[in-house]
């Protein structure tokens, strides 16, 4: 058998990756258009025909929300943007709890600070790594304004369940999609099944504009708020008879011209980028099942996975080796892959601290919840012991490249006898 790089062999791959680049000439044909033009953008921040943007923007948001099937798609400068007007139009207040997994990007779980809401964190279910339905069931109180669920790696949550929990508790779903364009739950495309759903366009995601974010809505009232709350929108309540004032003030989250029209484009490729990100994800999970104490990622029924990241559970119990050595290993063969994701998000300093907004710890002045450790057990499990990640939309995973993945992974798994023994 081959030895292992990491105990002096040869790695089975030792070039760097391809960075992963989805722009093409049709997008550098937009961006110039747009510039020779001048506008880079039409925004205005008082009731006219630019109120809502121009031409580039409505004809990105047209075609979004033709594309996800939604009644509205309201373009924002990023999904942190989209996820902050969300709880503002939802009308999270000071004292509100939202509920929000202790997984995703910061954003996510810091959104509802802005507006002094209460995030409360409720525990992942361990095979599809989203929020587990019967736990935010358990975790609704009085005072919960919102769930923030988060298809997370490009699986989506339990979406539909989630939906029908929130409207039986007459509360919002907010839908945190920015790793699932194009995933599905019962024929339902992520980011359009809860009453907002927001998606990412940042440099990291399956298509982008730069930075950018897109909301999707079905409900008119919503999308008006959402619409003034990204331009600006103490200067409308009056042209537009906007009766409930809540949160209507002062953003500027506008995406510009040259975005929009970069965000054309990747949207006629979208359907192309996800197959091929799926495609990869599911040779590795094909080349790796069966290997001893490896997981490959689990894909419910009624769901299809589009793979941001490709995140396998590793069982240390079962092969004497620790993940670390395993990682170790897989890098030391040439391979990029990481282990555990982002920390436990409780345990950042603001939760730790209990400090956001101002010099007195508001809006934790309005809670007695603690975020001690432990909160979340399975996801600390995950982030400790388990998960082993391949970001999908890093690379461009060439041939060569995705054959390395399952030599290099193949290799170190038949080798685990000799990390035991280093
Ligand atoms: C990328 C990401 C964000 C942040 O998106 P931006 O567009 O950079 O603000 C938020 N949530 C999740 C789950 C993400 O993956």
């Amino acid at each position: 058998m081959n030895t292992l790089a990491l105990l002096g062999g040869q790695p089975v791959y030792d070039r760097p990756f391809t960075p992963y680049n989805s722009m093409g000439e049709e997008e550098v044909a937009a961006v110039t258009r747009v510039a020779r033009s001048g506008k880079l953008s039409a925004f205005i921040g008082a009731w006219c025909d630019d109120f809502d943007g121009g031409s580039e923007v409505k004809g990105f948001e047209a075609s979004w929300a033709a594309r996800f099937g939604c009644r509205h798609a309201i373009s924002v400068n990023s999904n942190t943007s989209g996820l902050i007007a969300a709880l503002g139009a939802v009308g999270v207040g000071p004292g509100d709890e939202v509920i929000v997994p202790p997984y995703s990007m910061s954003a996510t779980v810091v959104a509802p600070l802005f507006y002094g809401g209460i995030p409360v964190f409720v525990d992942l279910e361990p095979q599809t790594f989203c929020l587990d339905p019967a736990k935010v069931r358990a975790a609704i109180t009085s005072k919960t304004r919102a769930i923030v669920v988060v298809d997370l790696f490009g699986h989506p949550g339990a979406l539909r369940e989630l939906r029908q929990l929130a409207d039986e508790k007459g509360i919002y779903l907010i839908e945190d999609a920015a790793q699932a364009p194009l995933a599905t739950e019962f024929g339902r495309y992520a980011g359009t099944v809860g009453h907002i759903g927001v998606f990412s366009l940042n440099y990291h995601k399956h298509i982008h504009t730069g930075e950018g974010g897109m909301c999707c809505t079905d409900d008119d009232e919503l999308a008006l708020r959402l619409r003034a709350i990204r331009n600006h929108g103490e200067n409308i309540v009056e042209p537009l008879k906007i009766a409930d004032i809540t949160n209507i003030i002062g953003f500027n989250l506008r995406m510009t011209e040259l975005s929009a029209a970069i965000g054309i484009e990747q949207l006629k490729k979208v359907d192309r980028l996800v197959d091929a990100r799926e495609a990869i994800a599911n040779r590795l999970t094909e080349a790796t099942r069966g290997l001893p104490g490896l997981t490959p990622p689990r894909v419910r029924p009624d769901c299809r996975h589009v793979y941001y990241v490709w995140s396998a559970s590793y069982d240390e119990e079962q092969t004497g080796v620790a993940r670390e050595k395993v990682v170790a290993a897989l890098a030391a063969e040439g391979l990029p892959v990481s282990q555990g994701y982002v920390e436990p998000l409780y345990w950042l300093p603001v939760f730790q601290q209990r400090k956001a907004i101002g010099r007195d710890g508001w809006p934790f002045t309005l809670t007695d919840r603690a975020y001690e450790r432990g909160l979340c057990p399975v996801v600390e499990r995950l982030h400790e012991k388990e998960l082993i990640e391949v970001h999908v939309c890093s690379h461009l995973f060439t041939e060569q490249e995705q054959q390395a993945y399952v030599d290099g992974f193949q290799k170190v798994f038949a080798n685990l006898d000799s990390l035991r023994k280093s």
